[in-house]
C-alpha cells in the first residue's frame, strides 16, 4: 500500500514544485524506495497539448504519447521513471469523466456537485495504479488560494482524513522574499499562505523555503511557531546554481530523513547507507556540473527563445550531453525571426547548430538560414522533427534546385516534399486521421519504433538498429512521392518507420556530423544518461575545437 506525499506551493508560481517533488521522488528512491509520480493540474484544459509554449512552458510528451505539462519532464529526468496518460490529471479531465458518466446515467439521478463527485473522481485518481510502489509524490499546480485549485485541496484534505498521518504527508514549497533594505528575509507571506491552507484544513507537516539566502535559526523559530510545523521541518530551499544539485541540498537540509521519520522508516543504519547512495549517484555529477573541464558554444534556431522553458527538455539534454563530455555548454538562442543578416552574424563562431521542432510557418525561413549555414560550413547539425522537415525542404530547393519545394503546413501551392500523411501504422493497427480534424489530439504522438540502416551515421551514434523515440507531428517527408529530388538533393534517408514507409532519421553523407530526426529525442534523455544523438553532437563540436 502506498504513502501519499502532497506538495502544495504558496505565495505565487514558478518556485519549483515540479523539481522539488521530483527530487523528493529521487531522494527516496536512493532509500531504496518505489515511487510514482503524479499531478494534478487545476486549468480547465482536457491537457496542455493546444497552449501556447511561449505562455506555459514545452508540451512534455510521454512514452503512450500523452501530452502532458513540463513538470513531468522533471519527474522523469530526476527519478527516471516513465510516467504514464494515468499519472496526470487536469480539472478539465475530471469534468469531462465526470460528465461522461452523468450522460451515462451512473449517478442514478442526483445532482452532480464539486463535493462529492469532482473531488471522488480527484482522489480516485491519487489512489489509483499506486498499490505496488512504496510512495505516491502527489504534486498539485497552482499556487494554494487559487480558485481553481479549491477542489483539489479539499480532495486532499479528505485524503489525509481517510488514510491517516501514517499515510499521507503535506509539503508545502513557500518563498521567503530578501528585502534588501532591511536586510532580512520575511516570513509574513508564508504564514498567510499557510494559514489559508490551515482554513482549507490542511495543516503542512514540511515548510520547504525558497529563499536567496539561507534560513537563520530564528526564522525557523519564527515559522514553526505562526505555522504550527516542527522546527526541523522547517527547511530552506535555496537558490540553485543547477537543478540537479537541487536533491543533494534538499538532502543535506534533512527533507528525506524528515519524510522518512514522520512514516516511522527512519533509523542510523539507513542513515548511513543513504549517504553513501547520495555520493555515488551525484557526487560526480555535481563535480561536472561545478568545475567542467571544457566549454563549447552551441545555436539553437527558434521561435519561443524568449521563454526558454518553451525549450526545457532539449535545453536538459544539451546540458547532460555537456556534462557526459566534462563541459559547459554555452547556448545562443537565435530568433528565427531576426532578418537573415542577424541571423548569419550569431551563427559565426558556433561549434554545433541545433534546429528544434515547431509549428506553423512562422520563422521557417531563418530556421532553413540556419540549416544551409551548418550543411555549408560543415558544423555538426541536430534537426529535431521540424528541424528534420525543413532540413529536406532547404536541401530540396538548394541542392535539388526545386525551387518551390515546401510543407503542407505552411501552403497550399508547392512541391510538398513535406506533406500530410493520413493514417499509420502502430503496433499492427492503423491509425487514421483527418486534416479537418481537431487541433487537439490529431498527432502523430508518443513512442514508435524506427529501424536505422547499418553503416549510418545514425547507426554508429545509437549503437543499434532498432530503436524508440517519442514522437509530436502531423507531417511527415514525402518520400514516396519525392524520392528522386530527395536523393538528388543529398539527403540520406538512414531510418525508417518499420513498415518501411515513413522517413524518420535523414543524414548527409558530404557532411562530417548532419543528421535530423523526425522524433523528439529530448524527452528521454537524463542528467546521467544523456541521449546519444546529443551527446553525438556535442562529441562533434568538441573535435573541431
Ligand atoms: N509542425 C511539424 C508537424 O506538425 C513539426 C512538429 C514538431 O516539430 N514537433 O509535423
Amino acid at each position: 500500500m502506498s504513502r501519499f506525499i502532497f506538495v502544495t506551493g504558496g505565495v505565487m508560481s514558478s518556485l519549483g514544485k515540479g523539481i522539488a517533488s521530483a527530487s523528493i521522488g529521487a531522494l527516496l528512491q536512493l532509500r531504496g524506495y518505489s515511487i510514482k509520480m503524479k499531478k494534478l493540474d487545476p486549468y480547465i484544459n482536457v491537457d496542455p497539448g493546444t497552449m501556447s509554449p511561449y505562455k506555459h512552458g514545452e508540451v512534455f510528451v510521454m512514452e503512450d504519447g500523452c501530452e502532458a505539462d513540463l513538470d513531468f519532464g522533471h519527474y522523469e529526468r530526476f527519478t527516471g521513471i516513465y510516467c504514464s496518460r494515468e499519472d496526470s490529471l487536469t480539472t478539465g479531465r475530471v469534468y469531462e469523466k465526470v460528465l461522461n458518466k452523468e450522460r451515462h446515467g451512473d449517478y442514478l439521478g442526483s445532482d452532480i456537485q464539486v463535493i462529492p463527485h469532482i473531488t471522488n473522481e480527484i482522489k480516485e485518481f491519487i489512489t489509483s495504479n499506486s498499490d505496488n510502489v512504496d510512495f505516491t509524490i502527489c504534486e498539485v499546480g497552482g499556487t494554494v488560494g487559487d480558485i481553481e485549485g479549491l477542489p483539489y485541496i479539499e480532495a486532499l484534505r479528505q485524503l489525509s482524513m481517510e488514510l491517516g498521518k501514517e499515510r499521507t504527508m503535506r509539503i508545502h514549497l513557500t518563498f521567503l522574499p530578501y528585502i534588501k533594505v532591511a536586510g532580512e528575509l520575511k516570513s509574513k507571506p508564508t504564514q498567510h499562505s499557510v494559514k489559508q491552507l490551515q482554513s482549507m484544513g490542511i495543516q503542512p507537516d514540511i515548510l520547504l523555503c525558497r529563499s536567496e539566502k539561507s534560513l537563520t535559526d530564528e526564522i525557523k523559530a519564527k515559522l514553526s511557531m505562526f505555522c504550527s510545523v516542527q522546527k526541523d521541518n522547517v527547511m530552506a530551499a535555496l537558490d540553485a546554481q543547477n537543478i540537479y544539485l537541487i536533491p543533494n541540498q534538499y538532502h543535506l537540509e534533512g527533507l528525506d530523513r524528515q519524510i522518512c521519520r514522520h512514516f516511522g522508516l527512519s533509523n542510523e543504519e539507513t542513515e548511513k547507507q543513504v549517504e553513501v547512495a547520495i555520493k555515488n549517484k551525484w557526487a560526480k555529477l555535481t563535480e561536472v556540473i561545478q568545475n567542467p573541464k571544457h566549454s563549447i558554444k552551441i545555436a539553437v534556431i527558434g521561435k519561443y527563445t524568449k521563454l526558454k522553458d518553451a525549450y526545457l527538455s532539449l535545453t536538459q539534454a544539451i546540458a547532460h550531453a555537456g556534462y557526459a563530455h566534462d563541459a559547459k555548454v554555452d547556448i545562443s538562442w537565435i530568433n528565427a525571426e531576426d532578418a537573415s543578416e542577424t541571423i548569419e552574424k550569431q551563427l559565426d563562431g558556433t561549434k554545433c547548430i541545433i534546429v528544434p521542432g515547431g509549428f506553423s510557418s512562422r520563422g521557417v525561413e531563418g530556421k532553413m538560414q540556419a540549416i544551409k549555414y551548418a550543411r555549408e560550413h560543415k558544423i555538426p547539425f541536430l534537426g529535431i522533427c521540424l528541424g528534420l522537415q525543413l532540413s529536406v525542404i532547404e536541401a530540396c530547393r538548394n541542392v535539388a534546385n526545386l525551387k518551390d519545394a515546401t510543407s503542407r503546413e505552411f501552403t497550399d501551392t508547392g512541391s510538398f516534399v513535406i506533406d500530410f500523411m493520413k493514417n499509420w501504422d502502430k503496433k499492427g493497427t492503423i491509425e487514421v486521421r483527418s486534416e479537418s480534424g481537431n487541433k487537439g489530439g490529431t498527432m502523430r504522438l508518443g513512442s514508435y519504433e524506427c529501424r536505422l540502416k547499418e553503416g549510418t551515421l545514425a547507426n554508429k551514434v545509437y549503437g543499434k538498429t532498432d530503436i524508440t523515440e517519442r514522437h509530436r507531428h502531423r507531417y511527415e517527408v514525402n518520400y514516396e512521392q519525392y524520392k528522386d529530388v530527395i536523393d538528388a538533393s543529398g539527403i540520406v534517408v538512414s531510418g525508417a518507420s518499420v513498415d518501411g514507409t515513413l522517413p524518420e532519421v535523414i543524414e548527409r553523407n558530404d557532411h562530417p556530423f548532419f543528421i535530423a530526426t523526425q522524433a523528439h529525442p529530448e524527452f528521454k534523455s537524463s542528467p546521467l544518461s544523456p541521449h546519444p544523438l546529443f551527446y553525438a553532437l556535442i562529441k562533434a563540436g568538441l573535435e573541431t575545437n
